[in-house]
């Protein structure tokens, strides 16, 4: 492991076996104050990896959001921690060490939890490359406000669901609201050009992304095109079915 990517103090990050184009080098589960964030997928070599790096003492288990490559594991390993509580706090609520800050955006219940100046960012920030915000119920509008929110915080280290830990948490949450900006600038600009169609729109806007993750792209552009269409800033003659 890179010096850089050491554990803060008190902190155990334990990877899970689930590495894929979407979850990196698989979902970061994190040990700290008798807790466990994200417990992963329910796997039975990664829930022992945690109950070790427990130590066997476990409080409880507590969650940035429902996705079952961050929560499966959960029911299983409170049971066999003696029935330890499961929390998927709202924003705002106190759990066991954690303050929960609400940060909808990749799932509208996505939250971060603080301790001190640590943040456990689920999906909100990957470590490496950029978060897969779905469209519906104005998730990129909101994603773009809960890194704005981020950004107000003193925080030290961002702790990912995926990827390596981010030392320089203002920096970053800064590039990811500049990339979404740029995207979108690219995305007005090639609608400005007469694109209409979801394969010229990622064409000209998307030009960069990999030809595997086509799913996941055209999912991105309507996302953005959602949060267009909520400001009125999208032309009546799209290709139907983009929105
Ligand atoms: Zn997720």
């Amino acid at each position: 492991m890179a010096t850089h990517d050491r554990d803060p103090d008190g902190v155990r990050r334990v990877r899970a076996p689930n590495p894929s184009p979407m979850t990196l080098d698989g979902t970061n589960t994190y040990v700290v104050a008798g807790w466990v964030v994200d417990p992963g997928p329910a796997e039975e070599g990664h829930i022992e990896a945690v109950e070790a790096a427990a130590g066997g003492a476990i409080e409880g288990v507590v969650l940035t959001h429902s996705h079952p490559d961050h929560s499966e594991a959960a029911a299983p390993l409170a049971e066999r921690a003696g029935g330890v509580p499961i929390v998927l706090p709202d924003g705002g609520a106190q759990v066991g060490p954690f303050r929960a800050i609400a940060t909808p955006g990749h799932s509208p219940d996505h939250v971060c939890l603080l301790l001190g100046r640590l943040c456990f960012a689920g999906d909100t920030v990957m470590g490496q490359g950029s978060v897969f915000i779905p469209p519906g119920e104005g998730s990129l509008a909101s994603y773009l406000d809960s890194l704005r929110v981020l950004l107000e915080l003193d925080l030290e280290v961002l702790c990912p669901g995926h990827g390596p830990y981010v030392r320089d948490p203002r920096a970053k949450l800064r590039e990811y609201l500049e990339h979404r900006l740029e995207r979108e600038r690219l995305l007005l600009d090639a609608l400005e050009g007469g694109a209409r169609s979801e394969g010229e729109l990622i064409r000209r806007a998307w030009s960069d992304a990999p030809a595997a993750l086509y799913a996941a792209t055209s999912l991105t552009l309507r996302a953005h095109l959602e949060k267009l269409a909520l400001e009125g800033r999208l032309p009546d003659d799209l290709e139907t079915g983009l929105l």
